[in-house]
């Protein structure tokens, strides 16, 4: 049985960036029903004993669309923190300006592969296997596992995830975002 994660924060901690109305939709109501559905679709399918990673990396159908938006909300709720100062120092931060030439940079890049992403999805950032790093946008509930990358950050796109706090106006909540990305999480998943 998966449960619904516990937030790492309190439910108005992200504001203004993210509100608390919208984090209670978001994790209380659109979190819980993929749980509830995986619940009820795992018994029988043999995928029992897998974690959740195996089960989006193998599965298809329904059982992907609930394990895959579990998945990416556990990450993207568990990357987030008050709105606080970014730690230069960290080997994440590093290769993103090795390969970007600046933070700035890969942000722009970032930002517009989520906003130019038709439709419900997510935008990532993963590590090959050689260390680098990739952005790349899944739709629905797509997960760079799928494709033998590691996970690393993600900002979900689908309208729930901003429409109470900024309506139509994807791009200015995928920039707001940034000052609430919690790097050391980042920095933990690349090592
Ligand atoms: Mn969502």
């Amino acid at each position: 049985m998966y449960k619904l994660i516990e937030l790492p924060y309190a439910q108005d901690a992200l504001e203004p960036v993210i509100s608390a109305q919208t984090l209670s939709f978001h994790h209380g109501k659109h979190l819980q029903t993929y749980v509830d559905n995986l619940n009820k679709l795992l018994p029988g399918s043999g995928m029992e004993d897998k974690t959740l990673e195996e089960i989006v990396a193998t599965s298809s159908g329904a059982i992907f669309n609930n394990a895959g938006q579990i998945l990416n909300h556990n990450m993207y709720f568990t990357q987030f923190a008050s709105p606080a100062e970014s730690d230069a120092s960290l080997r994440i931060l590093k290769q993103i300006e090795e390969q970007w030439g600046s933070l700035s940079a890969f942000q722009a890049e970032f930002e517009a592969k989520g906003v130019g992403l038709f439709g419900n999805g997510w935008v990532w950032l993963s590590a090959q296997s050689d260390g680098k790093l990739v952005i790349t946008q899944e739709t629905n509930a797509g997960n760079p596992v799928t494709k033998g990358l590691k996970p690393l950050l993600t900002f979900d796109v689908w309208e729930h995830a901003y429409y109470l706090d900024y309506q139509n106006r994807r791009a200015a909540h995928l920039s707001a975002l940034w000052r609430i990305v919690n790097w050391k999480v980042i920095e933990e998943r690349y090592k």
